[in-house]
Parts: structure tokens; sequence; C-alpha cells
């Protein structure tokens, strides 16, 4: 009994021995191993469950490291909104240690670690194109050198190399403290630089989207992006028309709802990759009343996301948008009534911004919900401002009227009516209602239907 204990003791030991062995041995040597006195990151806004997933895999005996966003949030004394761990566990092995995961994803297979609402992500580190021959369907590029697919695994000097900015490419071992660092990602983010690993020209061929990952991460860390990084993105700009249209729509959500929009959409301009991203944006941007609302419904966000509230993406995309529907309902209008154009005028701009962008269709639902509610808002006679008062989207509704009203669209004093109307109670709203304007139709009395006989005698 003792002998099995101890035999049982010893053997765990020496699994332990190994795991430090095995994780000092690939040490990788190109790295500088940075220790917790110099970069001073705070351990404590690490979550609890990125520490439980690192301990996990580290128990098991497999190398494991936060990277990416996450440590350069970190080393610039922000909490990070999420934890990225890469690890030399291939997705099986994770799957394996951890109950509540998954093994997701085409283009890079990684795993979902769930603790309670957070959930980790959990990929292995990412091998060289060139250096591996690959098996085949494990990688694939086309014929301008974007990847398309992606799951040769390799070391993490490798994993590192693939990795797009410097500051991107750094690993917090949870367990010593330590940063490894291939790239010089500390220094840069000390000294606010965001610059891309290798050959800029051939890592924008490769993605396109790390352009706009570019502007979005120098516009939400106050980052300048370094000179060489910059220089060639406003003449690849086309390369975006490549990219597959819901790359580019999860792309645009992070950059408009990152809290830092207007910046970003400034930037966008300034290296011209706005044109072709939102097809019809570039033309909305170009009329002054247009981009008098789209920068007002941007600033709206940013303050917004800046004071911790949530913001609904229907609402930012049907902001986007709303002008190039203006413009196609006064077309709709010379063929159909006034609501009914404006039906085939939403419908029409979704259309032409499909083929660009993957808006997805709970979205669209919304945006569409959005823009039908805002010809009401000039009804205010009758029991129609309580049937609108009673929608479960006037709130989003008023907020984009609200935006019509400041940008000069339509008159302030219909939003400051609603504001008060929205306010007031039962018998002040009654008192507040216009008189009616329009005749009232009268209704069609319906002739009476005959009941019909059926063949068991019933109507
Ligand atoms: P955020 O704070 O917005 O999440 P992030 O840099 O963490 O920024 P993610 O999309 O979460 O962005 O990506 C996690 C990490 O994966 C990045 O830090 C980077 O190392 C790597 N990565 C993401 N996208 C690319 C890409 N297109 N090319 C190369 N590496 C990428
Ligand atoms: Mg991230």
């Amino acid at each position: 009994m003792i002998k099995k204990f101890l035999n049982k003791v010893f053997k765990k030991r020496a699994h332990a021995i190994d795991a430090i062995n095995q994780a000092e041995n690939s040490l990788p040597s190109m790295a500088k191993v940075i220790p917790a006195k110099k970069h001073k990151i705070d351990p404590s806004l690490i979550s609890d469950a990125a520490h439980k997933t690192c301990a996990g895999l580290h128990k098991a005996g497999f190398d494991v490291y936060i990277v990416g966003g996450a440590v350069r949030d970190l080393l610039l004394n922000s909490k990070p909104k999420d934890f990225d761990i890469a690890t030399n566990a291939e997705p099986e092995e994770v799957n394996k240690i951890f109950r509540r995961s998954r093994i997701i994803g085409r283009r890079f297979r990684l795993v979902h670690v769930m603790w309670g609402r957070e959930t980790i992500e959990v990929s292995t580190f990412r091998g060289h194109h060139d250096t591996v021959n690959p098996k085949a369907g494990d990688a694939k590029t086309n014929e301008s050198g974007r990847i398309l697919r992606d799951n040769i695994f390799g070391s993490i000097e490798d994993d590192a190399a693939r990795r797009d900015f410097t500051a991107n490419a750094l690993y917090y071992n949870a367990q010593t403290q330590d940063v490894l660092d291939f790239h010089n990602g500390v220094a840069d983010v000390k000294s606010h630089v965001l610059r891309m690993i290798g050959d800029p020209v051939t890592r924008y061929k490769e993605d396109p989207v790390r352009m706009l990952r570019a502007v979005r991460l120098s516009a939400k860390l106050g980052l300048k992006i370094d000179k060489a990084t910059e220089q060639p993105i406003s003449k690849l700009a086309d390369l975006l028309h490549d990219v597959p249209p819901s790359r580019l729509f999860d792309e645009m959500l992070k950059l408009f709802l990152s809290g830092h929009a207007i910046e970003s959409i400034n930037v966008l301009r300034a290296q011209k990759l706005h044109h072709g991203l939102l097809p019809l944006l570039d033309v909305v941007l170009e009329q002054p009343m247009g981009e008098k609302f789209v920068m007002l419904a941007l600033k709206n966000t940013d303050d917004r996301i800046m004071q911790g509230k949530s913001s609904n993406p229907s609402f930012l995309f049907a902001t986007l948008l709303w002008h190039e529907v203006l413009k196609e309902w006064e077309v709709q209008k010379k063929n159909a009534p006034m609501i009914p154009a404006l039906y085939n005028a939403m419908d029409e701009v979704i259309q032409i911004q499909a083929k660009k962008l993957a808006i997805h269709n709970r979205f669209v639902a919304t945006m569409k919900e959005i823009w039908a509610m805002q010809p009401r808002f000039e009804q205010r006679a009758g029991k129609r401002p309580f049937a609108l008062l009673a929608n479960p989207r006037y709130r989003a509704a008023y907020d984009f009227m609200l935006l019509r009203c400041e940008s000069g669209e339509i008159p302030m004093e219909i939003g400051e009516w609603w504001t008060k109307f929205s306010d007031a109670k039962s018998e002040e709203r009654t008192a507040m209602l216009m008189p009616e304007t329009a005749p009232k139709r009268k209704r069609k009395r319906m002739p009476k239907k005959k009941p019909v006989a059926t063949d068991n005698g019933s109507a």
C-alpha cells in the first residue's frame, strides 16, 4: 500500500520535472526574455479563465503562453478585452484537457475553452509555409499570395514570425511571468510604434486585412504606424477587393466599435482605404450632408463605448447607409407611393452593399426597422405617436432621428417634440398632439361574405 503510494508520488514528481526540463529546453534561443520586474505587467489584469487555461496546459506538460493583443494591452497597462493563448499542444490534445472546449475553424483550426461566460481561444503554434512540405489541404495561398488555408503547426519562433506586428508577437508565460520577445515588440510598444514583422508589402499581399488592422490598432492604441509599414498601404489598397465579404464585415465592425471610429475613418480616408470598403460609404462621405451625419453617428458611438455602454452594430450600419437610402428613396418615389418607395430603396441599398460586405441578416432586419420608422416621426396627430412610442425599436429609431435633426436633415423642433412627448405623462401627451391635417381616409366597406357551404355542413 505504502509502496504504491510512494510510486504514485514519485511518478508525479518525475512528470513535473520532465515538464520543467521540456519547457526549459524548448526555450527559444532567438527570444529576449524579459522578466516581470522589467516589463511590469500587473498579473491581476489577467482573467481567471486565462490563468486556468494556462495552468491546465502547463500541468499536462505543454508549453503555454498568453499571446497577441492581450500582452500588448497588458504592457500598456490596460485590461485586455479577451485573451488568446498559444501552445505546442495540437487542437485534439487541448480539446482532451478541457471538458468544456471545442475545436473550431477551417482557415485556422483552434480550440475554444469555455469558463462560464468567458471563452479563451487556444491556438497551436503556426509554422512557415515555405519551411514545411505542406500536406495536401493543410495550407493554401492564391495567385496574389493571399493565405487561404493555414493549418501547419510549427515552433514558437515560427508562430511569432507569422504574426502581423511586433507588438502582437509577444508571449507571456503565466507561470514564470516572463515575456518572450522575438521581434523587439516590447521596445516598440514602449515607444508607441506599430511595426510590421518582415517585409510589409509581402505581408499585406498575404493578407490585405492587415492594412485595416494597422489603421485600427494605431487609432485604438495611440500607436504611430512605422514609416515602412505605412508607406505601401495606399498603393495596395485595391487588394481589399479580394477579401471575402464576411471577413471584411468582421474587421469593419471591430473598427467602428473600437471607441475610436472617428480617428479610424480619418486614417482610412488618408490611406485611401475607404474606397471599396463600404462601397457606398465613399459616396456618402463625399456629400456634405452625408458626411456630417456619418461623423455625428460615429462620434456618438465612440462616446457611448468610451463610457462603457454598448453600441448596436445595426444602428451603426443604419447610420452609415442612411444617406444612400435617402437618395434612392427619391428615385423610387417616381414609381411608387411614399412608403413602398422607401421599402424599395432600402432593399436596393442593402443589395448593393451585400456584394462587398456581408452584413449579417440579423443586423439587416433591425436596420430596416430603424429606417422604416423614420417617416412616422413626422406624424404627430391622432393615435399614431402612441403606437410609435410603444414599438420595441422606438429607442433606437428615436436616437437615429435625433442624429438626423442634429445633422440638419430635419428640423430640430421634431426631435424636441418627441423628447418632450416621451417624457410627458399621458394627459400631457394628449394635449401635445397636433391637429389632424390629412383628410381622414374612409374605410371601404367590405361586402359581406356569404357563408360557403362545406361537405360536413359547417361554414
Ligand atoms: P484586439 O485588441 O482588437 O483583439 P488583437 O491584435 O488581439 O487586437 P485579434 O484579432 O484578437 O487582434 O488577433 C489576435 C492576434 O492574432 C494578434 O495580436 C496577432 O498576433 C494575430 N493576428 C490576428 N490577425 C492577424 C493577421 N491578419 N495576420 C497576422 N497575425 C494576425
Ligand atoms: Mg484580441
